[in-house]
């Protein structure tokens, strides 16, 4: 245990619990960082990591970053994650997927999951046989919050795109703005979708060409290849498929005024958010401007909230973007450094 204390990713979790079940398998790990705000909610990621070590490094680091955007998002939710550890054959079997339900269940709703890389809704269903405390369930009724993340965490997105268009260029429309969109899957195709919709300039980068040309069709859309989507003379950058795309090299290509995208963890490094910053760039901090996901999820499981509550609270992510703006120009310091201050004090960490 002391290894994790030790660990440079510790940072003050409440509880970190190991959980193994010998009949299906189960291996995992439950990281509970904050529950300052409520629950500590945080999807399951079911990952093969290189070692068991890694498991755990990740469930610290992906728990910290839910404390974040939970508060961020104002839902009065704390910062949890759980990963499952895969086999080399990644065997996932309902049955394991019920003691990972009893694993859930024996923290009294300390922690709440929801479905994270390699876990579906389908899986959440079968977690929620043995434990209540699970969202991203499928939902029939569309007007109940719930239900795929995707097209709301592009509604988020997209909002957010238009409060830096007009914070950082004074566009009132987005009319003849030119967005360069990296992944146009479930949270970038509709970015794309709805900034078709408003007029503005598109480019677009995916590597499954099937679906580049067939949203460029739809949208009138430009195409750029994958490296050069990042150094396209835009007015934005839209980030929406991996993470860790902002580092030393790509930041020093850049030719936009503004980065605004989805993607979880954009930026490498604390010193790449100080790149973007020293080169004049407005960024989006990414937990802020995508957790349009997270507050659907998030009402889901707060009760049966009707999608117009989803709605009104993504409506707020301009605001809050704004506010990170208006502090980093006042404060000389990083639009990510000033979130993570906003939400280490929402945490009550400082
Ligand atoms: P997705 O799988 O639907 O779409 C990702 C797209 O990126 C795919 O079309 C894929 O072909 C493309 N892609 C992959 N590698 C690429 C590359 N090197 N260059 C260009 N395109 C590439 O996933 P998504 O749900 O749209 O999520 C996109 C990002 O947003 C991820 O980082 C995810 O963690 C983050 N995110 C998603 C949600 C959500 O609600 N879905 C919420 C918060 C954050």
């Amino acid at each position: 245990m002391t290894a994790i204390w030790n660990s440079p990713d510790f940072d003050a979790h409440e509880s970190v619990h190991l959980f193994a079940d010998e009949k299906t398998g189960l291996r995992a790990v439950i990281a509970v960082h904050s529950s300052h705000l409520g629950p500590a909610a945080g999807g399951t990621r079911f990952w093969r990591y290189a070692d068991d070590a890694a498991a755990v490094t990740d469930a610290l680091r992906l728990s910290r970053g839910m404390s974040y955007k939970n508060a961020m998002a104002g839902l009065p939710l704390g910062g949890g994650k759980a990963v499952v550890l895969a086999d080399s054959g990644k065997t996932k079997t309902p049955e394991m997927l019920h003691a990972f339900g009893r694993a859930i269940e024996s923290l009294n709703g300390r922690y709440v999951t929801a479905e994270d890389v390699g876990m579906s809704d389908a899986d959440m269903t079968e977690i929620s046989k043995e434990t209540r405390h699970v969202a991203g369930l499928p939902v029939a009724d569309k007007n109940v919050a719930g239900g795929d993340p995707g097209p709301f965490t592009a509604r988020g997105v997209y909002l957010g795109i238009k409060a830096a268009a007009r914070y950082r260029l004074g566009a009132d429309s987005m009319a003849g703005i030119h967005v360069a969109i990296q992944g146009i899957g479930s949270v970038g195709g509709g970015v794309a979708r709805l900034l078709a919709a408003d007029g503005a300039r598109l480019t677009l980068a995916d590597i499954d060409d099937d679906k580049l040309q067939a949203v460029a069709a739809e949208t009138g859309a430009a195409t750029a290849g994958l490296h050069e989507i990042m150094s396209v003379e835009a007015d934005i950058l839209s980030p929406n498929a991996l993470g860790a795309i902002l580092n030393k090299d790509t930041i020093a290509a850049l030719n936009v005024a503004i980065v605004a995208g989805g993607a979880n963890n954009q930026v490498a490094t604390p010193d790449d958010a100080q790149r973007l910053f020293d080169r004049g760039i407005t960024y989006a901090p990414d937990y802020v401007i995508n957790a349009g996901g997270i507050i659907n999820v998030g009402l889901e499981y707060l009760g049966d909230m009707p999608v117009d509550e989803v709605n009104k609270r993504i409506d707020i992510i301009p605001q809050r973007l704004t506010a990170i703006w208006d502090e980093s120009k006042a404060d000389k310091i990083p639009a990510a450094a000033v979130a993570d201050r906003m939400a280490q004090h929402l945490i009550g960490r400082r």
